[in-house]
């Protein structure tokens, strides 16, 4: 087979349950008519919270249920689905998730390598599971690693743990790279949220980065459009269990898409629209658990509305800097900027004046008394008067 690949990504709920199997075999099938099917799929529901609470309890040498919560959780979905002898590797990942958890109770410590590596597992797991739910519905999926593909690169001035937990992947195109892992193929499934340091160490792209990993899949394989398959119709106006007369989007830009992600829309993660415009490819959100209904599709720019949606993002600290100097001064915001650079810290709103930047920020590591928002502040204070206010 070499028809055109469209991208599936599934999240957390839709595949916790077996009618979201249902689905995703379903929706396969359909795309198999005439193309092939790129899988990608998160953890179960709750997995990734539960092996960072499993992290917490092993620093704090809690014995914690949150292990056993993990593999009952595995054990219990297996029967459910009836594929008890299809996955063999279920015990082995579980005993080694088990030991890497014993390790950071006998050390008390848990790098961002290590915690990388642990929260690995929902994806490792669900995917494994996975195969077996779509052999059982007569869809023969190829297993691939998602860290043979992407590969994580270095930003100037990141500290360590956004490296391992909140890595960057270069968007690229590589059918060639993607075809060789697929080995003839046409139904592949790989992990969303999980890819590799340069050194071959596990990294991942960021809470709810499966979304973003599924847009550098469908980059790299020039796909013919990318599904994200989750819990609501598509994208609203505003986010609907908060507001129940929301309305959903049916069509909406790149442009205003990425904005209302990046502003708190959690239904995209903010990195995934990137990728998919580079190459033009069609982005539809779609409900698992309504697949008939029509979803939301982004796209070019076309005639936008003035006022499409409204976001909300709380922990967000504001920075203001003020100072006479700025007035007239050539290369003043450049120099106000470069300590965000160099401390690797990101910069989300600005707002400036003749004599004040206002800058927001996302929640920096270690917090506002740790010590790099703290030199940071420092080195603001020789350009001139800072306060700070948070969270908002
Ligand atoms: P998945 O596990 O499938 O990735 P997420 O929980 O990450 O799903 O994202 C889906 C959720 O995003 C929805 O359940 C909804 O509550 C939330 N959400 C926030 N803002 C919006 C919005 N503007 N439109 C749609 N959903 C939104
Ligand atoms: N499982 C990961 C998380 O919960 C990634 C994702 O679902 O997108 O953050
Ligand atoms: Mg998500």
């Amino acid at each position: 087979m070499t028809g055109p690949w469209t991208v599936l990504k599934f999240g957390g709920t839709s595949v916790s349950t077996a009618a979201g199997w249902d689905v995703i075999a379903d929706r396969s099938r359909a795309v198999l008519r005439d193309g092939r099917a790129w899988i990608v799929t998160s953890a179960l529901s709750q997995v990734s919270n539960r092996l960072e609470r499993a992290i917490d309890e092993a620093l704090a040498s809690d014995p914690g249920t949150s292990i056993d919560w993990i593999e009952d959780r595995h054990r219990a979905f297996v029967r459910e689905l009836g594929i008890g002898d299809a996955v063999a590797d279920l015990d082995p990942a579980l005993e080694d998730l088990r030991k890497l958890l014993e390790g950071v109770r006998l050390t008390a410590e848990a790098p961002a390598r290590l915690r990388a590596k642990i929260l690995a597992f929902g994806e490792r797991l669900s995917t494994r599971l996975g195969v077996a739910a779509l052999e059982r519905r007569g869809v023969a999926a190829r297993w691939v690693d998602a860290r043979a593909l992407l590969t994580s690169r270095r930003r100037p001035g990141e500290g360590d743990s956004s490296r391992y937990l909140d890595a960057d992947v270069e968007s690229i195109r590589d059918r060639e790279g993607c075809e060789r892992l697929a080995d003839g193929a046409d139904v592949v499934l790989t992990q969303g949220f999980v890819a590799s340091t340069a050194r071959g160490e596990v990294c991942l792209l960021g809470r709810g980065g499966s979304d973003t990993s599924a847009a550098l899949f469908a980059r790299r394989l020039d796909a013919r459009s990318l599904e994200i398959w989750t819990d609501v119709h598509g994208m609203f106006t505003a986010d609907p269990r908060d507001i129940p007369t929301a309305r959903l989007v049916r069509r909406i830009g790149y442009r205003e898409a990425r904005e209302l992600a990046a502003m708190g829309a959690k239904v995209l993660h903010p990195r995934c629209l990137e990728p998919v415009e580079r190459s033009g490819i069609p982005l539809d959100v779609r409900n698992t658990f309504a697949p008939a209904a029509g979803g939301t599709r982004i796209w070019t720019d076309e005639d936008e509305p003035t006022v499409t949606a409204v976001s909300c993002r709380t922990g967000v600290t504001l920075v203001n800097l003020r100072t006479l100097s700025m007035w007239g001064a050539p290369g003043f915001l450049a120099r106000a900027f470069r300590p965000f650079e160099e401390l690797g810290v990101s910069v989300d709103l600005v707002a400036t004046s003749q004599s004040a930047i206002s800058v927001t920020l996302d929640p920096v590591e270690g917090g506002v008394g740790g010590e790099r928002f703290q030199d940071l502040v420092a080195r603001l204070r020789e350009l001139g008067e800072v306060d700070v206010v948070q969270p908002l």
